[in-house]
């Protein structure tokens, strides 16, 4: 083209007409030819600006497919966070110690576990001591929010050691309730695009933790004040909302097997109180609990701490349903 040109360039035109015959092929070429370019140049742009336009609603929707990643560090603020999560556009929500069945006391993370904390926005924590495992997350993840979802709720001290507090906060509805609220107000801080979701989600959550609650309230009045042998130290919460009172707890570890000597104190507590029902746990089968149960004649229920069950939006609601049905039938004079 700039070749074609180069006469042209230096040739002084004498008039429109004379030049035209010049003028007119290398008009015709260059049109046709610029008129190409001009297509082609289009075309370039168009394809670009297309592409670019493409790559940002590309990104935005990669941004959103790809969603925010939350760890909870075990089961029941693991079902807390698929319910707060619930829907929201490419979000995952993963449970850190899955593999794992029980309460994370004395847990060490294995390397499978802290690789599901790679790419991982939120960490949602039971916290009330729950996981010892928390630093070494917070030193290996620093750009990870850790959201303690047990903030603010009254914890109650530990019956052995009263430098420690009990950690079993979500064994209460209300305490439960709590921490849904924390959980909550907390992602939608970190993931503001979901605010609005997020605010939905953990309101209906709440909603139905609240109708729970208020079931259990009305149909385990009746027995306010009854007393409890557990065989983990996992209900003084629940007790606290429901008005048991727990004169023993048999395995202080779970799984630990008590002394002679505490054996024969508990049966000894159990004859003199007049117990009927020993409570016992699905996650820790226990020997001691039927020992107790032959010397006595009290009988072995199973009450559910929910650090354990199925993958599903009301399994803590359900596990807490079945408890009710279970202490009814325990209680009942
Ligand atoms: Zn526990």
């Amino acid at each position: 083209m700039v070749l074609y040109f180069r006469g042209h360039k230096t040739a002084p035109l004498q008039s429109a007409d004379e030049a035209w015959p010049l003028k007119y092929p290398a008009f015709r070429a260059t049109e046709i030819l610029d008129r190409g370019a001009s297509f082609f140049r289009t075309c370039v742009l168009l394809s670009i600006f297309l592409a670019s336009g493409l790559d940002i609603i590309g990104r935005a929707e990669a941004d959103e497919a790809k969603g925010i990643k939350i760890v909870a560090s075990f089961y029941p603020v693991y079902i807390m966070a698929k319910n707060v999560g619930r829907d929201v556009p490419g979000i995952s929500v993963l449970n850190l110690t899955a593999s794992f069945s029980g309460c994370p006391h004395d847990y060490a993370l294995t390397t499978d576990d802290m690789k599901k904390l790679a790419g991982a926005q939120v960490f949602v924590a039971n916290g009330a001591g729950m996981e010892s495992f928390l630093e070494s997350v917070a030193t290996q993840y620093p750009g990870l929010k850790i959201i303690n979802t047990s903030l603010g709720i009254a914890l109650i001290k530990d019956e052995g050691d009263r430098a420690v507090v009990n950690p079993h906060v979500w064994v209460s509805i209300s305490d439960c309730m709590a921490q849904v609220k924390n959980l909550g107000t907390s992602v939608a801080e970190i993931d503001p695009v979901h605010k609005e979701l997020y605010d939905r989600n953990t309101a209906d959550y709440i909603a139905k933790l609240e109708a729970l609650r208020l079931k259990m309230q009305s149909e385990l009045a009746p027995y306010s004040g009854s007393k409890i042998i557990t065989f983990h130290e996992a209900f003084p919460y629940f007790a606290r909302e429901f008005g048991f009172k727990i004169v023993a707890v048999v395995e202080r570890e779970p799984g630990s097997q008590p002394s002679a000597k505490e054996m024969a104190q508990t049966i000894r507590l159990v004859k003199d109180k007049g117990i009927t029902a020993l409570f016992s746990e699905p996650q820790y089968p226990s020997v001691a609990a039927y020992a107790i149960a032959e010397e006595t004649g009290a009988k072995v229920y199973v009450l559910d701490p929910a650090v354990s069950g199925p993958d599903d939006y009301d399994a803590y609601i359900n596990i807490m349903e079945n408890n009710l049905a279970v202490l009814k039938k325990a209680l009942a004079r």
